[in-house]
């Protein structure tokens, strides 16, 4: 569903992506660890169009996503992406911030929405706070509604980047458990994090980027057993 082929990336004059090449399969979980400025999350952005990709081949659900060609909102209606920062409307209830994304892009009737909308909630826990606004709702539960925002697009895939580094360590959890939940549910993601007992039990594959290249990859077991001196000292500074 994802395939990066050799994918390169510069701001200015700096290279952060140096040939970057995976691919992810359908119901595939992958994380992307490494050290602060490996590229992890400029890789995640270049998923979804959020950034133009300058060499390779990047196809991502059947498209091409070439320089200049790409159908961003089509794509966007399909790769869903959750940032650190939750991002929600703060003038709308949780219902309306879910509702508006599929009524005003996709068309779909304010009922259905709003019965999408609860399905989602049921989905992260919260259909009791469907009338709550968001300065209301702890930090751990406005990021589960985030997540219910995207998934009411009916995504193919998800991206996560950093989901739990805002929140407090006992809210992070509660949205671990919503991601897990997803997972079982056969979703396929791509998730950028630093929580590596987390990558190692939800992941099927764990891609190690260092210099702004897939270093090493593999499953759980990889964290335990490195080939490389470079995610010995990632896993073991735990940085
Ligand atoms: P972190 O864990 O800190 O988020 P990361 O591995 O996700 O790190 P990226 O965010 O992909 O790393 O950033 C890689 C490099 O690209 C960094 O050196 C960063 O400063 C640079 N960079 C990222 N976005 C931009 C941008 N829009 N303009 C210029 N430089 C950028």
């Amino acid at each position: 569903i994802i395939c990066f082929k050799q994918v390169n990336k510069s701001f200015g004059d700096v290279q952060v992506l140096k040939g970057v090449s995976f691919s992810v399969g359908r119901g595939q979980v992958v994380a992307l660890i490494g050290r602060s400025g490996s590229g992890k999350t400029t890789a995640l952005r270049c998923i979804n169009g959020l950034e133009e990709i300058q060499g390779g081949q990047l196809q991502v659900c059947g498209r091409s996503l070439e320089r200049g060609n790409v159908d961003l909102l089509a794509l966007r209606q399909e790769v869903g992406i959750v940032f650190q920062a939750y991002n929600l409307f703060p003038h709308l209830t949780v219902l309306q911030n879910i509702t508006l994304a599929p009524r005003k892009v996709k068309g779909i009737a304010a009922s259905e929405a709003q019965a999408l909308a609860m399905q989602m909630l049921g989905k992260v826990g919260l259909q009791d706070r469907a009338h709550y606004y968001p300065e209301q709702l702890s930090g751990g539960q406005q990021q589960r509604v985030a997540i219910a925002r995207s998934l009411a697009m009916q995504p193919k895939l998800m991206l996560f980047d950093e989901v739990t580094s805002a929140l407090d360590p006992e809210l992070t959890g509660e949205v671990l458990r919503v991601i897990e939940d997803l997972a079982s549910d056969g979703m396929t993601m791509v998730l950028v994090t630093h929580e590596m007992a987390f990558a190692k039990s939800v992941a099927n594959q764990i891609l190690f980027m260092h210099q702004g290249v897939v270093w090493e990859e593999g499953d759980g077991q990889m964290l335990c057993q490195p080939r490389t001196a470079e995610l010995q000292q990632f896993v073991s500074n735990g940085l």
